[in-house]
């Protein structure tokens, strides 16, 4: 194995570990988010996708011969971004909840390319063809992320006053 080729399974360790941390993040999340069905729903529902991302990037590294001993070992590993965004939650957690995704989001979307580009030089065709399908999921997200995140935050706002008016009452 060249020094790229190693970069690669390096980067799909990582990416690994990354799926495996949002399938933790994802479903524990919208376990705390009854009061935000929607929400909670495409989070259930980008769940799902993570799930077979995880898979497919699995493969891919033993494929690349990466023992799955090794590949169960990787899926503890914590990335900075997932401890900050597995942290308590205050009572705005909806809010930070939704913003750490956003966040997450770009993190793998900026993982997948950089994986793209790097199958792409060292000849790499089936890791660079499920990097590729998988982004777009990514992408998909993010955008569904970014149209909803003022309306999460007046949502959550206005029913915060919404309960502070009950209270003086
Ligand atoms: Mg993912
Ligand atoms: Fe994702």
């Amino acid at each position: 194995m060249n020094e790229a080729q190693s970069e690669l399974m390096d980067w799909l360790r990582d990416a690994h570990a990354m799926e495996k941390q949002a399938e933790t993040m994802l479903s524990s999340t919208a376990d705390r988010l009854d009061d935000y069905p929607e929400l909670q729903a495409k989070l259930r529902q980008h769940y799902e996708e993570t799930c077979e991302q995880a898979r497919l990037v699995g493969q891919c590294l033993e494929r690349l011969g990466e023992d799955t001993s090794t590949v169960k070992d990787v899926m503890g590993k914590t990335t900075a971004m997932a401890q900050a965004f597995s942290g308590v939650f205050a009572s705005d957690e909806v809010v930070k909840a939704a913003m750490a995704s956003y966040t997450f989001e770009h993190m793998e979307i900026a993982a997948y390319r950089t994986l793209i580009a790097a199958a792409e030089l060292v000849g790499d065709h089936e890791t660079k063809r499920v990097c590729e399908m998988i982004l777009p999921q990514e992408e998909a997200m993010a955008k569904w992320l970014q149209e909803r995140l003022a309306t999460v935050t007046q949502q959550f706002l206005t029913r915060e006053m919404g309960s502070e008016s009950s209270i003086r009452r």
